[in-house]
């Protein structure tokens, strides 16, 4: 049998699919060697990848887990769970280390939190909590609730034509009205709902992204079948992201850690190698086909650098051009984690900070973490975690009256907890105390900047489906017959920047290395967004009104 040698480049998400939906179709017809090569010097993951604190471990205990952000696992995903089923880890498998969260708190500054299930209601207890929160004090006014609930019908009625030829031309901002409507409006139904799933400013990104996105976690609310929100029982390498690596090294894959792609070249339609660092060693790797599983801006910089060269790919492959057009639709998003002596739950599920200032989603992680893993921690004396991302790095906080990006790395964490305790601790609770902290971990990507007016950078920046940009981004098979592309920013189902599209995009680029070696495996699995069956005939006679170039009017006939 033949033997294929497939170079992936990045050990994100997407990379760790892509060697792992490979690897287990290896011996049809065709053998894979595969191999991993990842910038890092010694931790796979990418974004997803827990933090060591550095100095904080004690007495023969691991160091706490920071993270670059807290990671979240929406019922609606399909591919990546689908994936995580195959990842043995003892005795089980990973998927089972996702655990579900029912609530979802969101938390007001100085006013009472709207608690709603994050599940089809199971109980009396869970219908009572949504009815409250239904006609919970909210600001919003009646007319403003029926126009958003108008407008995601809308979306929900659609054909995909449309969706694809008019909402992704039009920002969810300005689809919802928000500039009309009041300041509780747009912090609760307008960036509140789409910055719970990622950095979607509702400002930049499409109706199409955002639309379907959260119709997908709403539905996820109404389903029975399904939770919306699922979470990892531990850190996320030490449950998931090592017990991968272990596995996929069972089935043959390489790593080469420390090892960052600088360049390549297309000749006569395929890739001739790939210009790599290790650690100060420049060498070429060849390989039969290549898989560059890069976030955007890193692709980006890798085929920029490859610009001096004869062969280079921007002028060999239209496709790739593409990249450069939207490797510049990034914000940042980045965590900070609290570790509190004491654990403070708040709500068994996701907090949205409906009016911080900083846009603050965030978790109270140990009350789903098995019972082991914090006391092997740090000095032992940690009992609760509050991870928090950091959303918004351009509006000014109210301690220091700065934009985060400009605020030192105290600064942000003064500005964070104090954001945080003013939405936390309302109506006489005092839920977060300083005496409670023991300490806290600020994202290390972020790094002072030489230019004193911008005070930090970001290594690792969250791609935004910004309006109009699908046509742009790139699908993960490409005209060189034997470059594939797998990263959140490739046109996938999923279509917006998250854990669930990497793994999609890479199976995507597996299915691409199959067919090109004419291997017998099985192709990946793809699954399209659900779309309720019930309305179907709303979609086929809104098809029918596109192809005659008539609006959307909602009906079915
Ligand atoms: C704060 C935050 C919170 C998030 N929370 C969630 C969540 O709850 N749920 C969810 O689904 N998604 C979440 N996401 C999004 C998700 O993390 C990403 O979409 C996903 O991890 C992207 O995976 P990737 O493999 O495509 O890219 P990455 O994770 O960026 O991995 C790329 C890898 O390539 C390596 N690399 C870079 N350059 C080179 C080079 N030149 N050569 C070799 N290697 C290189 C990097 O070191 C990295 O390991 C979050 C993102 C952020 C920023």
């Amino acid at each position: 049998m033949a033997t294929r040698t497939i170079a992936i480049f990045g050990g994100g998400v997407a990379g760790l699919s892509a060697a792992h939906e490979l690897a287990e179709r290896s011996g049809h017809g065709v053998d894979f060697s595969i191999h991993v090569y990842e910038k890092r010097s010694h931790q796979l993951g990418g974004k997803a990848r827990s933090i060591a604190v550095p100095h904080s471990a004690r007495d023969g205990r691991d160091p706490l887990p920071g993270e670059h952000g807290f990671r979240f696992f929406p019922g609606f995903y399909r591919h990546l769970p689908d994936t995580m089923t195959r990842i043995p880890s003892e005795g089980t498998t990973v998927s089972d280390c996702l655990v579900v969260a029912d609530r979802m708190e969101i938390a007001r500054t100085g006013a009472e939190p709207i608690v709603i299930s994050a599940r089809f209601p199971h109980s009396l207890d869970d219908l009572r909590i949504d009815f409250e929160a239904l006609f919970a004090d909210s600001g919003l006014h009646l007319g403003e609730a029926r126009f958003f609930a108008e407008r995601l019908w809308q979306v929900l009625t659609s054909c995909q034509d449309r969706r694809l030829a008019e909402y992704e031309k039009i920002t969810w901002w300005d689809f919802l009205g928000a500039g009309q409507r009041s300041k509780a409006y747009q912090n609760l139904l307008v960036s509140g709902l789409s910055r719970s799933l990622l950095a979607n400013d509702p400002m930049y990104a499409s109706v199409r992204t955002v639309g379907d996105t959260n119709i997908q976690l709403i539905l996820g609310m109404v389903s029975p079948a399904r939770p919306t929100d699922r979470l990892l029982n531990g850190p996320t390498s030490k449950v998931w992201i090592e017990p991968w690596r272990r596995h996929l090294e069972g089935l043959g894959v390489q790593f080469h850690l420390d090892t960052a792609a600088l360049s390549f070249g297309i000749e006569n339609g395929a890739c001739t190698g790939v210009e790599v660092i290790e650690g100060v060693t420049h060498q070429t790797v060849v390989a039969d086909a290549y898989v560059f599983a890069l976030p955007v801006e890193r692709m980006a910089k890798v085929l920029k650098q490859s610009e001096a060269r004869p062969d280079a790919p921007l002028k060999a492959d239209a496709i790739l051009n593409g990249v450069m057009e939207v490797c510049g639709n990034v914000r940042w998003m980045n965590g900070i984690q609290f570790f509190l002596y004491r654990d403070v739950p708040i709500t068994h599920g996701h907090l949205l900070f409906a009016d911080t200032p900083w846009a603050l989603t965030g978790i109270s992680e140990a009350q789903f973490w098995s019972d082991e893993h914090l006391p092997a921690c740090g000095d032992g004396t940690v009992g609760g975690i509050l991870s928090l991302c950091i959303s918004d790095w351009d509006a000014p906080g109210p301690l220091y009256g700065k934009p985060a990006k400009h605020c030192t790395r105290q600064q942000i964490a003064e500005e964070v907890w104090a954001q945080a305790k003013a939405a936390i601790n309302v109506g006489g609770k005092v839920l977060l105390e300083d005496s409670n902290v023991h300490s806290h971990f600020l994202d290390p990507d972020l790094a002072s900047h030489p230019d004193a007016e911008v005070s930090l950078t970001d290594a690792e920046p969250l791609f935004v489906n910004f309006i109009g940009s699908w046509a742009q981004r790139p699908p993960a098979v490409l005209p060189t017959r034997n470059l594939m592309l797998a990263s959140d920013y490739v046109q996938t189902y999923t279509d917006v920047a998250c854990m669930e599209a990497a793994n999609e995009a890479a199976r995507r680029a597996v299915n691409g290395v199959l067919a090109l070696f004419g291997s017998t495996a099985d192709p990946c699995e793809l699954w399209p967004l659900h779309e309720p069956a019930l309305l179907a005939p709303f979609r086929w006679h809104d098809q029918r009104r596109f192809d005659q170039g008539l609006p959307w009017d909602g009906h079915i006939l």
